[in-house]
């Protein structure tokens, strides 16, 4: 008497065996659930011989996962913001109006030398003050 091989339970690949299918065809074929939730008909053979591994969905999934790697990152495409086309001196917006931040970087540190109405005023403290730091 033929030993019957029962894969009930087994795992080949993404399969999962639930139970024996009957089947007219020549041969032993199993019913199988993939992890993505198809339930199929296996030949014996093709699971043994890890032929079908899965019910074919990872062509589908392929194309799910590639998805995200080809959106591309939003480049910060936006102009400095602020700037006022003149070094250490930014522009900032405020409720009260629009004023401009004068820095001057001395020996490494960003030295604040105050917040202005105009950009002609901080242009011409940080201007002083480019002379007095050099
Ligand atoms: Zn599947």
């Amino acid at each position: 008497m033929k030993k019957r091989i029962d894969l009930t339970g087994r795992q080949f690949g993404d399969l999962m065996v639930i139970s024996k299918a009957d089947s007219k065809e020549k041969g032993r074929f199993w019913n199988a659930r993939c992890t993505c939730g198809k339930e199929m008909v296996v030949r014996q053979s093709d699971l043994k011989n890890q032929r079908i591994t899965s019910c074919g969905h990872e062509e589908n999934k392929a194309t799910v996962v590639a998805a995200p790697k080809a959106k591309v990152e939003k480049k910060k495409a936006t102009p400095a913001s602020g700037s006022t086309g003149y070094v250490g001196v930014k522009q900032v917006e405020l409720k009260s109006g629009t004023r401009y931040k004068a820095n001057i970087s001395v020996q490494g540190k960003n030295k604040h030398l105050g917040t202005f109405d105009t950009l002609e005023e901080a242009i011409a403290v940080r201007k002083e003050a480019e002379a007095l730091y050099r």
